[in-house]
């Protein structure tokens, strides 16, 4: 079966089955140590340049780092290690990470010339909140694990995938009712949202790959982009196969094929 990883700010990880984040007792020790940071940041502040004490405070600023580092780490290993371990081809969306964490643009009124807000608070939030849970990282180790495993990896558009109704493909900002609640305005589906866009996610890829035209954009993104249809390669029961040997079908299911292509 395709597992598709919808990323998110609150919830890194969520696929089909599966949701990855901190351990509540871990998040509470994370922001425990952000207060500690904040603290010694202020005091070294006050304190004189060169001086003994501000060196101590020095050092335990870097301990809290290291140790955030490491947290961050662990557990990027941990959740990429148990998606490859049971998937068999994995599907992310192709974000833009460093749009995501880009500083809001400043907004001007066009009549008064005076600077309006651009919630450039919020995002500032976000961004500490992204940087934070290392969504690059994750992406790192998420694609040389599943190449030493020997499993497919792709990407595909991010557009809308959490405001795409998963069973009926109706997409509008209304579907998703709240942060965590998708309800479509068409059928009246109704999900957790990040469960309904990591199906939204798994719908797209099996679509490009049954799609005979799909290529892949560039040899070492993995993007699945719809092609020219030049280069057909479907098996005679109207399947199409990837380059590890697996058969797609309609329903997402894998079968092993023995000539592989693509
Ligand atoms: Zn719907």
């Amino acid at each position: 079966m395709i597992t598709p990883i919808d990323r998110g700010v609150a919830k890194p990880f969520h696929t089909d089955n599966a949701v990855y984040c901190l351990a509540r007792s871990e998040m509470d020790r994370a922001s425990e140590r952000e207060r500690r940071l904040r603290r010694y940041q202020r005091r070294m502040a006050r304190q004189q340049k060169g001086s003994n004490r501000r060196k101590r405070t020095i050092v335990s600023i870097a301990k809290l780092h290291t140790k955030n580092a490491n947290v961050r780490n662990n557990f990027w290993h941990q959740a990429t290690r148990s998606v490859v371990d049971n998937a068999q081809i994995v599907v992310i969306e192709n974000l833009k990470l460093k749009n995501m964490t880009r500083r809001a643009k400043p907004k001007v009124c066009d009549i008064t010339g005076k600077y309006l807000k651009n919630g450039a608070r919020a995002k500032t939030g976000l961004n500490r909140v992204i940087l934070g849970t290392s969504l690059g990282t994750s992406e790192t180790m998420l694609e040389y694990k599943m190449r030493s495993a020997g499993k497919p990896f792709f990407k595909v558009s991010p557009h809308h995938t959490s405001q795409e109704c998963a069973d009926c493909g109706y997409t509008h900002p209304e579907n998703r009712a709240t942060q965590s609640d998708f309800l479509c305005q068409k059928c009246g589906h109704r999900d957790n949202a990040d469960h309904n866009a990591a199906l939204v996610i798994r719908k797209r890829a099996i679509k490009l790959i049954l799609h005979s035209g799909t290529e892949l954009a560039g040899a070492h993104n993995n993007v699945l982009q719809p092609g020219t249809d030049a280069n057909p390669c479907k098996t005679e029961s109207g399947n199409s196969r990837l380059r590890c040997g697996l058969s797609v079908k309609k329903d997402g299911g894998l079968t092993a094929s023995r000539s592989p292509v693509l």
